[in-house]
């Protein structure tokens, strides 16, 4: 089993919805455990600026799932929830994207991983270390106290308190 942190964002058609959606639909799978979900957040848009704020969470789970087959997952979700991708990081209903898988270094076709938003976004990375111990070490990033120390908050608010 590989514990895997799955990075949540949407910013149309109710946002908190949605996430709140797409959590309900990782804790029906069967292929995968759902552990924990962080607090919720909300982002300014990075990118294009004429889209509205963004609701941001992470979610951890566990799965046996090869991390493709996961993707796959996530983006049958990503659609049933109504995801058009027309402009490059333009407005969502909703967005999963696989931050970390086990220990796993991925650079294939279809997948990065860790993600290569996780350093830079502090919409990814305050939410990802709710769940996190504050020794852990993101492979071939370093440890995450080192990594928020480098991140400001700058722009985003925490919305809930898990
Ligand atoms: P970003 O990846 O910069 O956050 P995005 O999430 O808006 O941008 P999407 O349109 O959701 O990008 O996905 C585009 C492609 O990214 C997907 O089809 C998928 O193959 C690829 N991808 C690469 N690495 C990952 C990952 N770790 N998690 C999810 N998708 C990934
Ligand atoms: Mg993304
Ligand atoms: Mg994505």
């Amino acid at each position: 089993m590989n514990n895997v942190f799955i990075g949540l964002g949407s910013n149309l058609d109710e946002p908190l919805s949605q996430l709140n959606k797409a959590i309900e639909r990782l804790k029906q799978l069967k292929t995968l455990t759902f552990i924990k979900a962080s607090n919720f957040y909300s982002s300014p848009p990075m990118g294009p600026q004429d889209q509205p704020d963004y609701i941001n969470a992470v979610v951890e789970v566990k799965t046996n799932l090869m991390a493709e087959q996961l993707l796959d997952e996530l983006q049958k979700i990503e659609n049933d929830q109504g995801r058009i991708r027309t402009q490059h990081w333009g407005a969502r209903t909703l967005d999963l994207d696989i931050l970390l898988f086990g220990k796993d270094v991925i650079n294939s076709e279809r997948l990065i991983v860790p993600h290569c938003g996780i350093s830079e976004r502090n919409f990814v990375l305050y939410p990802l270390s709710d769940l996190l111990d504050s020794n852990f070490k993101i492979p071939g990033l370093g440890g995450i106290n080192d990594l928020l120390a480098d991140c400001p908050m700058t722009g985003l608010i925490r919305l809930t308190e898990a």
